[in-house]
């Protein structure tokens, strides 16, 4: 790749991936480019058409996809985050840090890095190549590091130029490790040569990946807000932290660990619809923690949070779809779980209390 004239965006990091990549191909899009996005996401790398003059291949890469393919050298890599992970498949952190950093190769042309430095293995890779000539290095912090691109509040902050942009206007990227992914996207896109104005008119009509904090409907004021993909608790803890309150439901088939971990966001739970197979051990988890009930399907769950909802009414709650577990005992995967769940929402009636 490094030997033809369409640039070249590689994507990688243990989260985020997806999103950032979506977000950079539907930014590249908007803005009237010629764009081929691969990867995990879409079509194998090799599948691919020719972007053509003008256009962008935009490849979402796993450290496994990095290993197979040592000639690739993205024109403009992004490493969003590096944490434990898969640890197996590499031989340990060691093996997968390398496979990250792998990303960035000396090809035939100067490269932009695009590194999350909020973890010290990232961090430790941006350092070393701000030492090597050949790369642009941009570093994006959100949780109070000195760098390129900064949260600061609701705004990023680009140091180059003092750009400031209030991320409450995207709505499809709630939440801190949503700001990671859309500094990451504005820093490739403007490497890309797309002028800010551009990049942000394009962020804010930015639809979202179904199953990932995707918003399906508003009653009354209350959201429903399908989060399937969050398969265990870490994924979950993501999107509790987005919202005060909420009728949360959860459960399907657990992973090690349980709930463990999300003990200081309770508090924000009015309740909790539990089902499927971790039923019975999270609502033992939750005693004393918050209120909550068994609900066994998904289809009970979300009628008795949509009633509970609706009855109390609280402005800017959620019911929220954010399982901390797999979906297998009820689902065939958690697309089918978080599609059953937007046609269920989709299929309730504004007033539950009142409906005949
Ligand atoms: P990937 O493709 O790397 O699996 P996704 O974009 O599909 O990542 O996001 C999957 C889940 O990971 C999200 O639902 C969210 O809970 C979490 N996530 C997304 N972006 C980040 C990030 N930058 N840092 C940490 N967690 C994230």
């Amino acid at each position: 790749y490094q030997s033809s004239s369409t640039p070249v965006i590689g994507i990688t990091g243990t989260n985020g991936k997806s999103t950032t990549t979506a977000l950079i191909a539907h930014m590249l899009n908007e803005c009237g480019q010629r764009v081929q996005v691969g990867g995990n996401l879409g079509p194998a790398v090799l599948d691919l058409e020719r972007a053509g003059p003008g256009g962008f291949y935009v490849l979402e890469l796993s450290s496994y996809q990095l290993e197979l393919t040592p000639s690739l050298a993205p024109d403009i890599g992004v490493l969003l985050n590096i944490t434990p992970d898969h640890l197996a498949r590499h031989g340990g952190m060691d093996g997968y840090v390398a496979a990250k950093r792998s990303l960035f190769r000396k090809g035939g042309r100067p490269q932009t890095a695009i590194i999350g430095i909020d973890d010290e293995p990232s961090a430790a890779i941006a350092r070393a190549l701000a030492e090597e000539p050949g790369f642009d290095v941009v570093t994006v912090s959100v949780t109070g590091h000195a760098a390129t691109l900064m949260l600061s509040n609701n705004g990023l902050i680009d140091a180059r130029d003092g750009t400031a942009i209030d991320l409450t206007q995207f709505p499809a990227l709630p939440g801190v490790h949503n700001a990671q992914n859309a500094a990451a996207a504005y820093a490739a896109c403007r490497a890309a040569g797309i002028a800010t104005s551009q990049i942000v008119a394009a962020m804010t009509r930015f639809p979202g990946l179904d199953h990932r904090q995707k918003l399906v409907r508003s009653i009354g004021g209350i959201a429903y807000v399908n989060d399937s993909k969050a398969t265990n608790a870490d994924a979950a803890e993501k999107a509790l932290t987005c919202y005060s309150d909420i009728y949360w439901i959860a459960g399907g088939q657990a992973k090690e660990g349980g709930l463990n971990g999300l003990e200081p966001l309770m508090n924000r739970i009015r309740r909790a619809f539990l089902i499927g197979e971790a039923a019975p051990a999270f609502g033992e988890w939750l005693q004393g923690k918050a209120p909550f009930e068994p609900c066994g399907t998904l289809d009970c769950a979300v009628a008795a949070a949509h009633e509970l909802a609706q009855r109390e009414s609280v402005p800017g709650a959620v019911v929220l779809l954010s399982p901390a577990c797999a979906s297998w005992d009820q689902f065939r995967s958690f697309e089918h779980r978080g599609e059953a769940f937007a046609e269920l929402v989709n299929g309730l009636q504004a007033s539950p209390e009142t409906s005949p």
